[in-house]
């Protein structure tokens, strides 16, 4: 027997490796953008989810640079003591304007926005019904608050329907929480259908529109706007750190319940707040979709031509109804082969594995973004070309 307490460890990265499932961290030398400079190449970028362009943008960065000069670095408390600053305040209640929701939290990032937001809402006596694909952090929000987790199948609303009925009336209260956009996928949740269900049976609901914050909606207002589900839906989470182009976590939705977080929240209150350099470019983010939707129309005409260039190869492209194109291959070990000839030929998009994706659907995820140009486009529907038929994916 060996006595190595590290064995295990190991054991495991081996196991990775030979399944093809071990991550390999590229590092970015250039700012988040259509193009840029990875590993020392310079690439056409489609791994980010910088849908609107915002992480480099201009406005964005000024606004960050005024408020360090304005504010300092770090506010060097949690939100409850003496962490919430007037950026922190104003932002939330830009947020709940632009939003239409009566009221709006702004946490460190989305992630944390699940574990915030559950655990106050449920515990040991009441049941959570959860989309089989939902994200990570709604899953480990959902552990977290101790509460029975009921998956359901992904998007079935029957079949959601039928678990509320069974395992409702053994519970004090139910949640039902899905991903508004399935980030792996593209598809979106039938976010009507599963509110008439959760209403007709009273159950709270909850969606997590981290790939709906900015893309969906009237001028990225989201998935809620999208359904026109406004002071219907209870609770929507999102994040600042994907199309708004910065950090951040949003809980948004009615004043009841945000008000009852700011109480409850252990990210809230026991993590420090933003900093005012995020939350002032989170601002200026929510200004410029304010003053214009021109950046959401062109990141879904964007979406739409990349789309249809590739089903026109023959590449499957899942169920994608959003920006984000899966490009389905099966097999990890193509899909990480395929990755690697795509950023031989100057094209970045990274493959996706279990456990991330489930096994056996393996895929290169591509995002589309308003940062980038026809020509891009072009240039990376040739390259797919080339290395789709370089390996007998595509004819
Ligand atoms: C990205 C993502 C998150 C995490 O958001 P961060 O702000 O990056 O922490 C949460 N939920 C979903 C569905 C996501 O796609």
């Amino acid at each position: 027997m060996s006595n190595d307490k590290l064995d295990f460890i190991r054991a495991d990265m081996a196991a990775l490796r030979e399944s093809n499932l071990l991550i390999t961290l590229r590092t970015m030398d250039s700012p988040a953008d259509a193009w840029m400079v990875v590993d020392g190449r310079r690439v056409l970028n489609f791994c980010t989810n910088n849908y609107l362009g915002l992480a480099n943008h201009p406005r964005l960065k000024a606004a960050a640079i005024a408020a360090v000069e304005q504010w300092g670095v770090g506010p060097a408390a949690v939100r409850s003591i003496a962490g919430t600053q007037a950026l922190h305040v104003e932002l939330e209640r830009r947020l709940a304007e632009f939003k239409h929701v009566e009221d709006a939290l702004y946490l460190q990032s989305g992630f944390l926005a699940n574990q915030a937001a559950i655990g106050p809402l449920v515990g040991k006596e009441d049941v959570i019904f959860s989309d089989r694909l939902n994200h990570a952090s709604i899953i480990d929000g959902a552990r977290l608050s101790g509460a029975k987790i009921v998956v359901y199948e992904h998007c079935d609303v029957a079949d959601a329907e039928a678990k509320i009925r069974e395992h409702l009336p053994n519970y004090r209260r139910g949640l039902l929480i899905t991903d508004g956009v399935f980030s792996m996928d593209g598809d979106i949740a039938p976010l009507d259908k599963l509110s008439a269900v959760a209403e007709q049976y009273g159950v709270l609901t909850m969606v997590d529109d981290a790939h709906g914050e900015g893309v969906l909606g009237r001028g990225g207002r989201g998935i809620v706007d999208h359904f026109g589900l406004h002071g219907v839906f209870d609770l929507e989470i999102g994040t600042l750190s994907k199309a708004f182009g910065v950090v951040g976590g949003v809980i948004a939705g009615k004043r009841a319940i945000v008000d009852y977080l700011r109480q409850k929240a252990r990210p809230f209150l026991f993590s420090s707040a933003v900093t005012p350099a995020d939350t002032a470019a989170c601002l200026a983010a929510v200004d410029l979709l304010e003053e214009s939707e021109a950046l959401v129309a062109r990141l879904w005409e964007n979406a739409r031509y990349f789309k249809a260039g590739m089903q026109q190869l023959g590449f499957d492209t899942g169920r994608s109804e959003t920006p984000i194109v899966p490009v389905m291959l099966g097999d990890a070990g193509l899909a990480k082969e395929f990755s690697r000839r795509l950023f031989e030929a100057g094209v970045f998009a990274m493959a996706l594995g279990f456990p991330t994706v489930p096994r056996g659907l393996a895929r290169i995820r591509v995002m589309n973004t308003a940062a980038h140009t026809q020509a891009d486009l072009d240039q990376g529907l040739a390259i797919f070309a080339q290395v789709g038929r370089d390996l007998g994916v595509i004819q």
